[in-house]
């Protein structure tokens, strides 16, 4: 018996492994050229059953992955970096694979087990005018108003969006989102191994693209990108609340933007950023709290601590259908296409205490 293999579930499950084709070929005794033309759906011989068996447990996925047909998205807008270098391919593809296979994942769940309320409105631009007004009218629909935002994730989740973490292979590319296709609730990825600092900005630049719209087969990169920025800046830290705040605390030092910081959870150098771009302070405070904030040594590592933003939606799904449902982990993966180590990598953290990916000392 024979069968053919899908192009994108093997670009797929080679990527997650973190494997170029050559590699996979040795695995398996395929030629790299067949590999490549199954990757690119150029016709090839059918491949032994047992050979793509072999390939499924190398790559931990069920023989039927492969041979099913995979959608292969890329993000509709690009990874979010906290630098511009330092990111190799292979890296930013295995991101897009965990986005590709955490995305196909819920949304079996939300088709096949649990509802899921979403109330995310529509402020794109033919609605709302600017990136600043959207943030604004988000704010009162969501019963914020001019309050400092404790815990974004939970706000987030509460409205519908899902947020999966992982740690990425680099802690360059900070988190990016991807739109469900037969669900409404997006799914906003993000770097464990950021701080809740940067965390918080990230999601906020997130929410701003879905709250806009963008798309990047229609709208211009560098105005998505500013528009979320300004999204971000206005939802996180209100314009007129800071200029009130600067009132009482007057002029700008390292210790108000500390004071800053503790109120509306953003970094300090990000406050600095904000105060500048309303135009609190001008280029040359701008650049002195800056030489402060280096001299402090707070651009490696800033004073304050923000409290880790749990995500509670997928650790709620996992639980329900494991104890309520009585659904096994192997019934999961058979569902998902995926082996236990996979399902361990990408979930054991909400499953269940005990496959959490530690190593017991004996
Ligand atoms: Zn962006």
């Amino acid at each position: 018996m024979s069968a053919q293999i899908s192009a994108n579930a093997l670009k797929l499950a080679r990527q997650y492994n973190g494997i170029n084709q050559r590699e996979l070929a040795n695995y398996i005794n395929i030629s790299q050229s067949e590999i490549s033309r199954i990757e690119r759906g150029l016709p090839v011989d059918r491949i032994d059953e047992e050979k793509i068996e072999e390939l499924s447990r190398r790559l931990g996925v069920q023989t039927s992955f492969l041979t099913d047909n995979v959608r292969y998205k890329e993000p509709k807008r690009p990874m979010q970096r906290s630098s511009k270098t330092g990111v190799t391919a292979s890296q930013a593809n295995k991101v897009i694979t965990i986005a590709n296979l955490v995305q196909k994942h819920v949304e079996i769940i939300l088709n096949n087990y649990i509802d899921l309320e979403v109330n995310f409105p529509d402020f794109s631009h033919s609605i709302i005018d600017t990136a600043k007004e959207a943030a604004k009218h988000l704010r009162s629909y969501w019963h914020i108003d001019n309050d400092p935002i404790n815990n974004l994730v939970e706000l987030c989740e509460y409205y519908g969006i899902i947020i999966y973490k992982s740690s990425f292979p680099t802690s360059s590319i900070v988190g990016l989102t991807m739109d469900t296709n037969t669900i409404e609730q997006p799914i906003v990825f993000l770097n464990e191994k950021i701080p809740t600092d940067r965390e918080r900005l990230t999601l906020a630049h997130e929410l701003g693209h879905l709250i806009r719209g963008h798309d990047l087969a229609t709208d211009d990169e560098i105005v998505a990108e500013s528009e979320a920025w300004e999204f971000a800046g206005e939802f996180l830290v209100p314009e007129r609340e800071l200029r009130r705040d600067m009132q009482i605390l007057r002029s700008v030092s390292l210790s108000t933007l500390a004071d800053l910081k503790r109120k509306w959870g953003i970094s300090m150098a990000g406050l600095a950023k904000r105060l500048f771009d309303i135009g609190i302070i001008n280029q040359n405070q701008y650049k002195s709290i800056y030489v402060q904030l280096s001299r402090a040594g707070y651009r490696k590592k800033e004073p304050i601590a923000l409290p880790v933003e749990t995500e509670t939606i997928l650790p709620t799904f996992f639980k329900m259908i494991r104890t309520d449902m009585q659904i096994t982990k192997d019934n999961l993966c058979e569902e998902f296409g995926i082996r236990e180590s996979m399902f361990n990598d990408l979930y054991g953290k909400y499953w269940g205490g005990e496959e959490a990916n530690i190593r017991l000392l004996r």
